[in-house]
């Protein structure tokens, strides 16, 4: 009988629970499913950040799958001990709640709503906003996230520039990549939305050099990771008005500590990493297929390349 743990967290535990078992079943897979194993016993192991993660790898000497309930991999990614195959989260379920958060506030900052709001004051002063096609959105990453928010934002008329680490195509998007794609992305866009995954390459993208490529006044959505940002650089950047307005949802200290300036200034949006999270009905299935996969002698699914970091 094959075991997998649950080492995702108590605190989960009764939220995952009945759609693993019936994800489970659905695909045919009979497994015993807990939250407590001997490590030589794991076959497969859930995980997720700040749950019972172990530290050290070693004792799982049968696990041919570790798979992580969330897809920013960041944390465990780096663990020297793991060397068991794992796989991130691509949820339909979060990729949806992700292109919801970046639609919204890319068309808050497409049309200006938080001036619409302060101008409400009985002034009738019209300030017709550009149509989507004449206001260019740069896409910091091409990956299951960046590739349906910038679909989505191209179906409703943006000019998408598209950046990776690879070179890629769509058909709604214009595709970049490499450091020369990235300043042509940055120079046009008017709004920057940043969904890269947090490695050693990616630290820092948006720092005093890049933010300066940017159009004077442009606007930054990032529900990517905190890293990404050298947040410093974005703060005096905000204070110049080189970039006009920060929504933030990721921080390299989360909670954001109180005495961070980003909660008190003037142009910046906190969301307290809330821009997509995994939903357990959908995301049981990947899991369940990957165990299905596993078993099977099968490519896993979403398979994280260490040394990337993603
Ligand atoms: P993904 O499928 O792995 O895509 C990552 C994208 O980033 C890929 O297009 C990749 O390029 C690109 N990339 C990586 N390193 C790069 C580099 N050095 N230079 C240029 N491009 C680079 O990841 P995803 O599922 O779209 O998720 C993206 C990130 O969103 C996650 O890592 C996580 O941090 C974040 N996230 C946040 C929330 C939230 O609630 N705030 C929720 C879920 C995820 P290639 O295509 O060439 O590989």
């Amino acid at each position: 009988m094959t075991t997998i743990l649950f080492a995702a967290g108590q605190r989960l535990w009764p939220t995952w629970e009945a759609p693993l078992r019936k994800a489970l079943a659905e695909a045919g897979v009979e497994a015993t499913l807990t939250l407590n194993a001997a490590p030589a016993d794991v076959d497969v192991m859930i995980y997720a950040p700040g749950g019972d993660t172990p530290a050290d790898f070693t004792p799982f000497v049968t696990c041919k799958l570790v798979q992580s309930l969330w897809a920013g991999v960041e944390r465990i990614v780096t663990i020297p001990t793991l060397t068991q195959p794992l796989c991130r989260m691509v949820d339909p379920g979060l990729t949806q709640g992700m292109v919801e958060y970046v639609v919204g506030h890319v068309l808050r900052a497409h049309l200006g709503i938080d001036a619409v709001l302060a101008a409400q004051n009985g002034q009738w002063r019209p300030v017709i906003p550009p149509l989507a096609s004449d206001r260019p959105v740069a896409m910091l990453g091409l990956g299951a996230l960046g590739t349906a928010c910038g679909q989505a934002l191209a179906a409703l008329g943006f000019e998408v520039l598209g950046w990776s680490r690879t070179a890629k195509a769509h058909d709604a998007i214009a595709c970049h990549h490499g450091d020369a794609g990235l300043r042509a992305v940055l120079e046009r866009a008017q709004i920057v939305v940043t969904l890269l995954p947090a490695t050693k390459a990616t630290d820092c993208i948006l720092n005093e050099q890049t933010l300066a490529w940017l159009p004077r006044g442009a606007s930054l959505i990032n529900p990517g990771r905190g890293s990404l940002i050298d947040d410093d650089a974005l703060l005096v950047a905000l204070d110049s008005g080189q970039v006009a307005q920060a929504t933030l949802d990721v921080f390299r200290t989360e909670p954001l500590p109180q005495a961070h300036p980003y909660w008190a200034h003037p142009r910046v949006t906190v969301t307290p990493h809330i821009a997509a999270d995994t939903r357990p009905a959908t995301a049981a299935r990947l899991v369940a297929e990957n165990v299905r996969r596993m078993l099977a002698g099968e490519e896993l699914l979403h398979r994280v390349d260490r040394r990337a970091g993603y």
